[in-house]
């Protein structure tokens, strides 16, 4: 009987992975707190997170617990036509954290979903209203997502070129990084049209992007502008959400309050796939009517699966707690004092921060892609030293659970300047 590696290579085709020359996965048997376990016995600190979608650690006892109680009462129901108490209750739970223009909740399966679910609500607006527009504004650099409609409004690169021919069109703007508001905004003026149907942003911070941020400021202005022109505005908090960026989410940075928001990942405490898209009164007003067309012909099997609903939940009973908000803003400074220790270190540049989340660049010679093998000898050197990292080409970022110690903290830290060292 050959070992879970060949057994997975034999049947298994990975997410994101050239499976002719990734090597073998690791076998995880077992997860608790920030720690992975692996079948040799390792003990490896994850420290993105499970892809940005851990809030609490791995195998958290009051989510599973929850869950398990929810498994035995209803494991899932159509949701067209029915309704039960744990969609109900997290809907009635979210809204009030969100910002205080969103008033329904429609629910999908994943983050490239709550986009598809925005996209489709901007443009059947429009639709419904008989004005129809057809513009998307988005930034360079921007990810929010893999199906089609969520490729389209994502920047394009080399994950995309084989699909370009049937991704709709986008006007993209830079992204307003530090140093490029002016040029951004001059070039918003132009793009700004009264046809834009909707400007969709990650807010403040671009994930997949490269952990690029920007100043809430020059976000509000932006927004300001899109609105002025009817646009409506979707942030894509599938990543930044639940206080990823140290406020619940980063929406709350911007007095702008965006007309369309979409969550996943942290949404359960990263245990089920679920996702969220939100709007406000005047676009769910939009969809009502006695013409039936007017409705929006979406949904998805496992739209509102009791069991992940009842796991955000259990996840909001742990985040939306002092300690956990402490825990927030303990992980943040512990961050800035090694981003301050990175910043006069040779062969780091561009060290940012925003609340739970420390990216920095490694400078290299010149060639800086997703492909650049600095990204391998990284994620191999950290691995090795039982630090899960997974650099974006040459951007290192930390993205821990809340849950993660000082001391564990410090392992992650230490394995950097390690790395960093050797360069
Ligand atoms: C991960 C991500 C998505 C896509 O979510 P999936 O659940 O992976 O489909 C969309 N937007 C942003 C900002 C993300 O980080």
């Amino acid at each position: 009987m050959s070992q879970l590696p060949q057994r997975d290579k034999a049947v298994i085709w990975h997410p994101f992975t050239q499976m002719q020359t990734a090597p073998l996965p690791v076998p995880i048997v077992r997860g608790e707190g920030s720690v992975l376990h692996t079948a040799d016995g390792r003990a490896i600190l994850d420290m993105i997170s499970s892809w940005w979608v851990n809030l609490h650690g791995h195998a958290h006892p009051h989510i599973a617990s929850r869950i398990s109680d929810q498994l035995h009462t209803l494991e899932h129901v159509i949701f067209a036509g029915f309704t039960h108490e744990p969609a109900v209750q997290l809907a009635e739970r979210l809204l009030p954290i969100l910002p205080d223009n969103q008033r329904r909740v429609f629910y999908s399966d994943n983050g490239s979903t709550a986009v598809e679910v925005a996209l489709k609500m901007a443009f059947q607006y429009w639709h419904n209203l008989g004005q129809p527009r057809r513009k998307v504004i988005a930034f360079e650099d921007a990810y929010h997502g893999d199906t089609f409609g969520a490729m389209a409004v994502g920047g394009r690169s080399t994950f995309t070129t084989p699909f370009a021919p049937f991704l709709f069109d986008v006007t993209f703007l830079p992204t307003p990084i530090p140093g490029r508001e002016a040029e951004v905004l001059e070039l918003a003026k132009a793009a700004f049209t009264d046809d834009v149907a909707a400007f969709i942003v990650e807010p403040l911070v671009q994930g997949s992007g490269g952990m690029n941020m920007y100043a809430p400021a020059v976000l509000d202005q932006l927004f300001s502008m899109a609105r002025a022109k009817g646009a409506l505005l979707i942030a894509d908090e599938v990543m930044t959400g639940f206080g990823r960026t140290g406020k619940l989410f980063a929406s709350h940075y911007l007095t702008e309050k965006p007309d369309l928001m979409c969550l996943s990942k942290g949404l359960t405490g990263g245990t089920m796939a679920l996702g969220v898209t939100t709007c406000t009164q005047a676009i769910y007003d939009a969809f009502l009517s006695t013409d039936r067309m007017k409705t929006l012909f979406h949904g998805h099997s496992f739209t509102a699966n009791p069991l992940a609903c009842t796991a955000g939940l259990a996840s909001l009973d742990l985040l939306l707690t002092p300690d956990r908000m402490a825990d927030i803003e303990r992980i943040a400074a512990q961050h800035a004092l090694f981003a301050d220790e990175l910043r006069s270190t040779p062969r780091v540049e561009n060290v940012r921060q925003l609340g739970t989340l420390l990216a920095f660049d490694l400078v290299t010679d010149g060639q800086t892609s997703y492909f650049n093998t600095i990204r391998d000898v990284a994620y191999n050197f950290l691995l090795e030293r039982d630090v899960l990292m997974r650099p974006l080409g040459n951007v290192l970022y930390l993205m821990p659970p809340y849950c993660t110690t000082n001391a564990q903290l410090d392992q992650a830290y230490g394995a950097v300047r390690a790395l960093l060292g050797t360069l």
